[in-house]
Protein backbone atom coordinates (compact mmCIF):
# COMPACT_ATOMS: atom_id res chain seq x y z
CA UNK A 1 0.00 0.00 0.00
CA UNK A 2 0.95 3.90 -0.41
CA UNK A 3 0.89 6.44 1.40
CA UNK A 4 1.46 10.26 1.20
CA UNK A 5 1.87 12.90 3.76
CA UNK A 6 1.33 17.25 3.81
CA UNK A 7 1.71 19.19 6.79
CA UNK A 8 0.65 22.13 7.55
CA UNK A 9 1.44 24.73 10.42
CA UNK A 10 4.25 24.51 13.81
CA UNK A 11 6.93 22.07 14.60
CA UNK A 12 4.62 19.91 16.40
CA UNK A 13 2.54 19.07 13.58
CA UNK A 14 5.76 18.01 11.46
CA UNK A 15 6.53 15.84 14.75
CA UNK A 16 3.61 14.03 14.97
CA UNK A 17 3.42 13.39 10.91
CA UNK A 18 7.06 11.86 11.01
CA UNK A 19 6.11 9.47 13.70
CA UNK A 20 3.00 8.33 11.62
CA UNK A 21 5.33 8.36 9.03
CA UNK A 22 7.40 5.95 10.72
CA UNK A 23 4.39 3.48 12.05
CA UNK A 24 3.29 3.14 8.41
CA UNK A 25 6.31 2.28 7.09
CA UNK A 26 7.07 -0.60 10.27
CA UNK A 27 3.37 -1.72 9.15
CA UNK A 28 5.26 -2.63 5.56
CA UNK A 29 3.63 0.46 3.78
CA UNK A 30 5.57 2.48 0.85
CA UNK A 31 6.01 6.41 1.57
CA UNK A 32 5.28 8.15 -1.70
CA UNK A 33 5.80 12.13 -2.22
CA UNK A 34 2.58 14.20 -1.93
CA UNK A 35 2.55 14.82 -6.11
CA UNK A 36 2.09 11.16 -6.74
CA UNK A 37 -0.54 8.39 -6.86
CA UNK A 38 -1.93 6.94 -3.45
CA UNK A 39 -3.71 4.49 -1.98
CA UNK A 40 -4.08 6.76 1.00
CA UNK A 41 -3.35 10.74 1.67
CA UNK A 42 -2.63 11.73 5.05
CA UNK A 43 -3.26 15.82 5.53
CA UNK A 44 -1.87 16.97 9.32
CA UNK A 45 -4.23 20.29 9.18
CA UNK A 46 -3.44 23.73 11.04
CA UNK A 47 -6.40 26.25 11.77
CA UNK A 48 -4.16 28.58 13.97
CA UNK A 49 -5.75 31.40 11.13
CA UNK A 50 -8.03 31.36 8.30
CA UNK A 51 -5.78 30.91 5.59
CA UNK A 52 -4.25 28.27 7.32
CA UNK A 53 -7.71 26.75 7.54
CA UNK A 54 -7.96 27.30 3.68
CA UNK A 55 -4.69 25.61 2.51
CA UNK A 56 -5.90 22.57 4.55
CA UNK A 57 -9.16 22.58 2.48
CA UNK A 58 -7.10 22.72 -1.06
CA UNK A 59 -4.99 20.02 0.11
CA UNK A 60 -7.48 17.84 0.29
CA UNK A 61 -8.81 19.38 -2.94
CA UNK A 62 -6.00 18.90 -4.44
CA UNK A 63 -5.33 15.14 -3.32
CA UNK A 64 -8.73 13.93 -4.41
CA UNK A 65 -8.26 15.80 -7.92
CA UNK A 66 -4.56 13.64 -8.23
CA UNK A 67 -6.30 10.27 -7.18
CA UNK A 68 -10.33 10.31 -7.13
CA UNK A 69 -10.29 6.42 -6.00
CA UNK A 70 -8.07 7.18 -2.98
CA UNK A 71 -8.88 7.68 0.69
CA UNK A 72 -7.84 10.94 2.28
CA UNK A 73 -7.19 10.81 5.89
CA UNK A 74 -7.46 14.55 8.03
CA UNK A 75 -5.67 15.34 11.28
CA UNK A 76 -4.44 18.49 13.21
CA UNK A 77 -5.77 21.24 14.70
CA UNK A 78 -8.54 21.82 12.02
CA UNK A 79 -10.03 18.55 11.85
CA UNK A 80 -10.67 18.76 15.57
CA UNK A 81 -12.11 22.01 15.15
CA UNK A 82 -14.42 21.43 11.76
CA UNK A 83 -14.81 17.98 12.00
CA UNK A 84 -18.23 17.46 10.49
CA UNK A 85 -17.56 20.16 7.59
CA UNK A 86 -14.66 18.28 6.60
CA UNK A 87 -16.04 14.76 6.49
CA UNK A 88 -18.54 15.88 4.40
CA UNK A 89 -15.24 16.96 1.90
CA UNK A 90 -14.83 15.29 -1.39
CA UNK A 91 -13.05 12.24 -1.07
CA UNK A 92 -12.38 11.92 2.84
CA UNK A 93 -12.71 8.91 4.42
CA UNK A 94 -11.75 9.62 7.75
CA UNK A 95 -11.25 12.76 9.98
CA UNK A 96 -9.28 12.60 12.94
CA UNK A 97 -9.35 14.36 16.32
CA UNK A 98 -6.69 15.40 18.63
CA UNK A 99 -7.93 12.24 21.04
CA UNK A 100 -7.78 10.00 17.89
CA UNK A 101 -4.17 10.50 16.61
CA UNK A 102 -2.72 7.39 18.42
CA UNK A 103 -5.80 5.32 16.31
CA UNK A 104 -4.69 6.96 12.75
CA UNK A 105 -1.84 4.29 11.24
CA UNK A 106 -3.99 1.25 13.06
CA UNK A 107 -7.14 2.26 11.76
CA UNK A 108 -5.48 3.28 8.32
CA UNK A 109 -3.55 0.10 8.32
CA UNK A 110 -6.54 -1.93 9.41
CA UNK A 111 -9.68 0.21 7.04
CA UNK A 112 -7.64 0.08 4.38
CA UNK A 113 -8.78 -3.72 4.35
CA UNK A 114 -12.17 -2.83 5.00
CA UNK A 115 -14.90 -1.20 3.67
CA UNK A 116 -14.67 2.79 5.00
CA UNK A 117 -16.98 3.55 7.88
CA UNK A 118 -17.26 7.04 8.89
CA UNK A 119 -16.44 6.89 13.00
CA UNK A 120 -13.45 6.47 14.78
CA UNK A 121 -12.64 4.45 17.92
CA UNK A 122 -12.62 8.00 20.84
CA UNK A 123 -9.56 6.89 23.24
CA UNK A 124 -8.31 8.28 26.45
CA UNK A 125 -7.47 11.62 25.69
CA UNK A 126 -3.89 11.28 26.74
CA UNK A 127 -0.74 12.70 24.39
CA UNK A 128 1.49 10.22 22.46
CA UNK A 129 5.45 11.01 22.21
CA UNK A 130 6.25 12.32 18.67
CA UNK A 131 9.43 13.34 16.89
CA UNK A 132 10.33 14.40 13.73
CA UNK A 133 13.21 12.01 12.02
CA UNK A 134 13.40 14.30 8.36
CA UNK A 135 16.28 16.35 8.82
CA UNK A 136 20.26 14.48 10.00
CA UNK A 137 21.16 17.11 12.63
CA UNK A 138 18.22 18.01 14.32
CA UNK A 139 14.74 16.63 15.53
CA UNK A 140 11.71 18.18 17.14
CA UNK A 141 10.52 16.26 20.29
CA UNK A 142 7.17 16.40 21.17
CA UNK A 143 6.84 16.49 25.02
CA UNK A 144 3.73 18.41 25.81
CA UNK A 145 0.33 19.16 24.08
CA UNK A 146 -2.76 21.67 24.76
CA UNK A 147 -3.29 24.27 26.87
CA UNK A 148 -5.45 25.52 29.87
CA UNK A 149 -4.80 28.77 29.67
CA UNK A 150 -7.47 29.92 27.12
CA UNK A 151 -5.72 33.62 25.88
CA UNK A 152 -8.89 35.35 24.81
CA UNK A 153 -7.58 35.30 21.33
CA UNK A 154 -5.94 31.52 20.91
CA UNK A 155 -8.16 28.46 19.07
CA UNK A 156 -5.57 25.89 20.23
CA UNK A 157 -6.89 25.19 23.80
CA UNK A 158 -10.26 23.73 21.54
CA UNK A 159 -8.06 22.06 18.91
CA UNK A 160 -5.23 20.53 21.16
CA UNK A 161 -7.51 19.95 24.57
CA UNK A 162 -6.03 19.97 28.00
CA UNK A 163 -2.59 20.98 28.41
CA UNK A 164 -0.87 17.18 29.12
CA UNK A 165 2.36 15.50 28.75
CA UNK A 166 4.41 12.18 28.08
CA UNK A 167 6.08 10.75 31.23
CA UNK A 168 9.91 12.09 31.46
CA UNK A 169 10.71 8.32 31.10
CA UNK A 170 9.06 7.94 27.40
CA UNK A 171 10.48 11.20 26.48
CA UNK A 172 14.20 9.74 27.39
CA UNK A 173 13.37 7.26 25.51
CA UNK A 174 12.82 9.10 22.52
CA UNK A 175 15.62 11.19 22.75
CA UNK A 176 17.50 7.63 22.88
CA UNK A 177 15.92 6.73 19.61
CA UNK A 178 17.40 9.80 18.11
CA UNK A 179 20.23 9.85 19.20
CA UNK A 180 20.92 6.36 17.97
CA UNK A 181 19.74 7.71 14.27
CA UNK A 182 23.20 10.18 15.05
CA UNK A 183 20.96 13.33 15.18
CA UNK A 184 22.49 15.54 17.36
CA UNK A 185 20.86 18.26 18.43
CA UNK A 186 17.19 17.95 19.91
CA UNK A 187 14.45 21.06 19.93
CA UNK A 188 11.42 20.07 22.67
CA UNK A 189 8.30 21.42 21.22
CA UNK A 190 4.95 21.45 23.05
CA UNK A 191 1.91 23.64 23.00
CA UNK A 192 2.45 25.16 26.47
CA UNK A 193 5.56 23.65 26.94
CA UNK A 194 6.68 24.84 30.05
CA UNK A 195 3.43 23.50 31.53
CA UNK A 196 5.15 19.96 31.47
CA UNK A 197 4.10 17.90 34.15
CA UNK A 198 0.51 18.43 34.11
CA UNK A 199 -0.81 14.93 33.72
CA UNK A 200 2.38 13.40 35.52
CA UNK A 201 2.96 15.09 38.50
CA UNK A 202 6.49 15.49 37.33
CA UNK A 203 8.62 18.82 37.12
CA UNK A 204 9.64 20.90 33.22
CA UNK A 205 13.05 20.80 35.39
CA UNK A 206 13.53 17.25 36.30
CA UNK A 207 12.59 16.45 32.10
CA UNK A 208 15.42 19.13 31.13
CA UNK A 209 17.76 17.83 33.59
CA UNK A 210 16.85 13.88 32.50
CA UNK A 211 16.87 14.83 28.76
CA UNK A 212 20.92 16.15 29.08
CA UNK A 213 22.06 12.79 30.19
CA UNK A 214 21.25 10.86 27.17
CA UNK A 215 24.02 10.05 25.35
CA UNK A 216 24.53 11.11 21.70
CA UNK A 217 22.43 14.37 21.85
CA UNK A 218 24.47 16.99 22.00
CA UNK A 219 22.34 20.06 21.84
CA UNK A 220 19.08 20.93 22.99
CA UNK A 221 16.67 23.78 22.60
CA UNK A 222 12.93 24.75 24.05
CA UNK A 223 11.29 25.96 20.60
CA UNK A 224 9.09 28.09 22.88
CA UNK A 225 8.60 28.63 26.80
CA UNK A 226 5.60 31.22 28.34
CA UNK A 227 7.56 33.84 30.63
CA UNK A 228 5.94 33.17 33.91
CA UNK A 229 7.12 29.48 33.44
CA UNK A 230 10.91 29.69 32.75
CA UNK A 231 11.71 30.23 36.30
CA UNK A 232 14.88 31.42 38.06
CA UNK A 233 15.76 27.57 38.62
CA UNK A 234 15.59 26.85 35.96
CA UNK A 235 17.38 29.40 34.42
CA UNK A 236 19.86 28.79 37.11
CA UNK A 237 20.40 25.16 36.50
CA UNK A 238 20.89 26.06 32.53
CA UNK A 239 23.12 28.72 33.19
CA UNK A 240 25.07 25.95 35.37
CA UNK A 241 26.84 24.63 32.42
CA UNK A 242 24.23 22.01 30.27
CA UNK A 243 23.44 20.98 26.18
CA UNK A 244 20.93 23.59 26.45
CA UNK A 245 21.87 26.66 24.77
CA UNK A 246 22.10 30.41 24.84
CA UNK A 247 18.18 30.74 22.90
CA UNK A 248 15.66 31.60 24.48
CA UNK A 249 11.87 31.95 22.27
CA UNK A 250 9.68 33.61 24.29
CA UNK A 251 6.37 34.50 23.18
CA UNK A 252 5.11 38.25 24.73
CA UNK A 253 2.48 39.06 22.05
CA UNK A 254 1.87 42.60 23.35
CA UNK A 255 4.46 45.08 24.93
CA UNK A 256 0.92 46.71 26.91
CA UNK A 257 -0.04 45.75 30.16
CA UNK A 258 -3.97 47.03 29.25
CA UNK A 259 -4.13 44.61 26.10
CA UNK A 260 -1.91 41.64 28.03
CA UNK A 261 -4.18 41.97 30.82
CA UNK A 262 -7.75 42.25 28.79
CA UNK A 263 -6.54 39.05 26.53
CA UNK A 264 -5.64 37.13 29.42
CA UNK A 265 -1.85 36.71 29.40
CA UNK A 266 -0.37 35.34 32.55
CA UNK A 267 2.42 37.99 33.52
CA UNK A 268 2.83 41.52 32.59
CA UNK A 269 6.19 44.03 31.03
CA UNK A 270 7.51 44.38 34.46
CA UNK A 271 7.79 39.97 35.08
CA UNK A 272 8.98 39.79 31.37
CA UNK A 273 11.56 42.21 31.82
CA UNK A 274 12.93 40.91 35.00
CA UNK A 275 12.90 37.27 33.40
CA UNK A 276 14.77 38.75 30.48
CA UNK A 277 17.06 40.24 32.59
CA UNK A 278 17.36 37.59 34.85
CA UNK A 279 18.43 34.96 32.06
CA UNK A 280 21.21 38.02 30.76
CA UNK A 281 22.76 37.77 34.31
CA UNK A 282 22.94 34.46 34.52
CA UNK A 283 24.43 33.44 31.46
CA UNK A 284 26.45 36.32 29.97
CA UNK A 285 29.78 36.99 30.81
CA UNK A 286 32.34 39.60 28.99
CA UNK A 287 33.80 37.84 26.01
CA UNK A 288 31.28 35.54 25.70
CA UNK A 289 28.41 34.95 23.24
CA UNK A 290 25.38 36.84 24.01
CA UNK A 291 21.97 34.66 24.82
CA UNK A 292 19.32 34.92 21.72
CA UNK A 293 16.35 35.87 22.17
CA UNK A 294 13.54 35.65 19.72
CA UNK A 295 9.70 37.11 21.08
CA UNK A 296 6.28 36.43 19.74
CA UNK A 297 4.64 39.16 19.19
CA UNK A 298 0.75 39.91 17.96
CA UNK A 299 0.28 42.88 16.03
CA UNK A 300 -3.81 44.39 15.55
CA UNK A 301 -4.74 42.67 18.87
CA UNK A 302 -8.67 44.30 19.30
CA UNK A 303 -8.43 47.61 21.27
CA UNK A 304 -5.02 48.02 20.25
CA UNK A 305 -4.81 51.73 19.41
CA UNK A 306 -1.44 54.02 18.37
CA UNK A 307 -0.60 54.57 21.42
CA UNK A 308 -0.80 51.08 22.96
CA UNK A 309 1.22 49.67 19.95
CA UNK A 310 3.85 52.51 20.78
CA UNK A 311 4.47 50.64 23.93
CA UNK A 312 4.72 47.56 22.81
CA UNK A 313 7.18 48.99 19.87
CA UNK A 314 9.70 51.18 22.37
CA UNK A 315 9.26 48.15 25.03
CA UNK A 316 11.12 45.97 22.41
CA UNK A 317 13.32 48.59 20.74
CA UNK A 318 14.48 50.35 24.23
CA UNK A 319 13.95 48.00 26.99
CA UNK A 320 13.93 44.72 26.06
CA UNK A 321 16.09 44.62 22.57
CA UNK A 322 15.51 41.11 21.63
CA UNK A 323 17.65 39.46 18.69
CA UNK A 324 14.34 38.42 16.55
CA UNK A 325 11.02 39.85 16.31
CA UNK A 326 8.29 37.06 15.55
CA UNK A 327 5.23 39.19 14.15
CA UNK A 328 2.03 37.71 13.60
CA UNK A 329 -1.05 39.60 12.80
CA UNK A 330 -4.01 39.06 14.39
CA UNK A 331 -6.36 36.47 13.38
CA UNK A 332 -10.08 36.38 14.32
CA UNK A 333 -10.34 32.89 15.23
CA UNK A 334 -14.45 32.00 15.48
CA UNK A 335 -15.06 30.20 19.06
CA UNK A 336 -12.99 32.86 20.60
CA UNK A 337 -13.66 36.12 22.92
CA UNK A 338 -11.67 38.33 21.58
CA UNK A 339 -13.25 37.40 18.03
CA UNK A 340 -17.01 39.07 19.68
CA UNK A 341 -14.85 42.13 20.85
CA UNK A 342 -16.15 45.27 18.56
CA UNK A 343 -12.91 47.24 18.50
CA UNK A 344 -11.29 44.92 15.96
CA UNK A 345 -8.03 47.13 14.15
CA UNK A 346 -8.49 47.32 10.81
CA UNK A 347 -6.28 44.99 8.12
CA UNK A 348 -4.94 48.03 6.71
CA UNK A 349 -3.60 49.32 10.10
CA UNK A 350 -2.76 45.71 10.93
CA UNK A 351 -0.43 45.51 7.51
CA UNK A 352 1.21 48.93 8.41
CA UNK A 353 2.26 47.94 12.06
CA UNK A 354 3.71 44.44 11.15
CA UNK A 355 6.07 46.28 9.03
CA UNK A 356 6.99 48.67 11.00
CA UNK A 357 7.87 45.77 13.76
CA UNK A 358 9.67 43.79 11.03
CA UNK A 359 12.04 47.27 9.86
CA UNK A 360 12.49 46.68 13.64
CA UNK A 361 13.42 43.25 13.78
CA UNK A 362 16.20 43.66 11.06
CA UNK A 363 17.57 46.24 12.83
CA UNK A 364 17.87 44.45 16.35
CA UNK A 365 19.07 41.33 14.52
CA UNK A 366 22.05 42.79 12.86
CA UNK A 367 23.09 44.58 15.88
CA UNK A 368 22.98 41.04 17.67
CA UNK A 369 24.76 39.47 15.07
CA UNK A 370 27.54 42.19 15.55
CA UNK A 371 27.84 42.03 19.02
CA UNK A 372 28.76 38.68 18.59
CA UNK A 373 31.23 39.51 15.87
CA UNK A 374 34.53 37.75 17.15
CA UNK A 375 33.64 35.85 20.02
CA UNK A 376 33.98 32.00 20.00
CA UNK A 377 30.98 29.50 19.62
CA UNK A 378 30.20 26.10 18.50
CA UNK A 379 28.01 25.34 14.96
CA UNK A 380 26.38 22.25 14.00
CA UNK A 381 26.89 21.89 10.54
CA UNK A 382 23.93 20.74 8.68
CA UNK A 383 24.39 18.71 5.68
CA UNK A 384 22.64 20.92 3.12
CA UNK A 385 24.88 22.73 0.43
CA UNK A 386 24.01 25.77 -1.57
CA UNK A 387 26.19 27.49 -3.65
CA UNK A 388 29.11 25.34 -2.50
CA UNK A 389 28.44 26.54 1.04
CA UNK A 390 27.22 24.60 3.95
CA UNK A 391 25.44 26.23 6.69
CA UNK A 392 24.91 25.87 10.68
CA UNK A 393 23.45 27.59 13.69
CA UNK A 394 25.65 28.44 15.96
CA UNK A 395 24.71 27.64 20.33
CA UNK A 396 22.86 31.01 20.29
CA UNK A 397 21.24 30.60 16.85
CA UNK A 398 23.61 32.82 14.62
CA UNK A 399 23.22 31.75 10.51
CA UNK A 400 26.62 30.85 9.75
CA UNK A 401 27.92 29.49 6.50
CA UNK A 402 31.48 27.79 5.10
CA UNK A 403 32.57 26.41 2.01
CA UNK A 404 31.10 23.36 1.80
CA UNK A 405 33.17 20.22 3.45
CA UNK A 406 31.60 16.88 3.91
CA UNK A 407 33.78 15.99 6.37
CA UNK A 408 32.36 18.20 8.56
CA UNK A 409 28.59 17.78 7.79
CA UNK A 410 26.87 16.70 11.25
CA UNK A 411 29.51 17.54 13.48
CA UNK A 412 29.92 20.46 15.78
CA UNK A 413 32.86 22.49 15.42
CA UNK A 414 34.35 25.74 17.22
CA UNK A 415 34.49 28.43 15.56
CA UNK A 416 34.98 32.66 15.60
CA UNK A 417 31.49 34.47 14.87
S1 LIG B 1 -0.80 30.02 26.26
FE1 LIG B 1 -0.48 29.92 24.06
S2 LIG B 1 -1.48 28.06 23.35
FE2 LIG B 1 -2.25 28.54 25.40
S3 LIG B 1 -4.12 29.68 25.06
FE3 LIG B 1 -2.48 31.15 25.33
S4 LIG B 1 -1.72 31.60 23.28
FE4 LIG B 1 -2.95 29.73 23.16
Amino acid sequence: MKIAFTTLGCKLNYAETSTYERGFLAAGWEVVPWTQQADVYLINTCAVTETAEKKSRNLIRRAHKTAPEARIAVTGCYAELRKEQLQTLEGVWKVFGANEKKQIVPETVEGALVPSTNSSKNVDGTTFGAYSSGERTRSFLKVQDGCDNFCAYCTVPFARGRSRNIPVCEAVKQAREIAAQGIKEVVLTGVNTGDFGRTTGERFLDLLKALNEVEGIERYRISSIEPNLITPEIVDWIASGTKFQRHFHIPLQSGSDTLLRRVGRRYDTALFASRIDYIRQAMERPGEPLVFFGIDVIVGLPGETEELFQETYTFLKERIRPAFIHVFPYSRRPGTRAAEWKDQVQDSVKTERVARLEALCEELHSSFVAANKGLREKVLWESSVKNGLMGGYTGNYIRVEQPSDPDKFNTIEDIII
